[in-house]
């Protein structure tokens, strides 16, 4: 297997399936200043294959976006070389912003101020969101 020296300070982002790594490293980490790798198809006993983001100098990262992507990941938190927290990707409840309503005639696509807000309805293989202006649901899509 390919070998990436490990980090000492910032996090690893796990159990990435096969094909959303680019996505996230684009979404989160393409215009960071500090050393990051993105592994891509490592070898998985749990999911086949996976792909792993490095990142030094960063403790922070967006859940809710690494949930809607994919809610499987987990997030390793490496202080001095230890692994001292390990937090799980979370779909979020509700959105707000950031997620067109597939409704063409919702309020939210002419009016400027009616920003969208959705509330999770059903969570199991994709991700069903109900606008709360007109009800429509929408499937999350990247
Ligand atoms: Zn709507």
């Amino acid at each position: 297997m390919l070998e990436v020296k490990g980090i000492e300070n910032g996090l690893v982002i796990d159990h990435i399936s096969a094909g959303n790594g680019l996505k996230i490293f684009n979404r989160l980490f393409a215009d960071t200043e500090y050393p990051v790798v993105l592994l891509m198809n490592v070898s998985s006993q749990i999911i086949g294959k996976k792909d792993i983001i490095k990142i030094e100098n960063v403790f922070d990262v967006d859940l809710d976006l690494l949930g809607l992507i994919d809610p499987r990941i987990t997030v390793n938190v490496i202080k001095n070389g230890a692994l001292v927290d390990k937090v799980k990707a979370r779909i979020p409840k509700t959105i707000k912003g950031g997620l067109q309503c597939q409704n063409p005639r919702c309020i939210t696509h002419t009016d400027d101020y009616a920003i969208p807000e959705f509330k999770l309805l059903k969570a199991n293989g994709k991700m069903e969101y109900e606008c709360s202006y007109c009800e429509e649901i929408t499937v999350y899509k990247l």
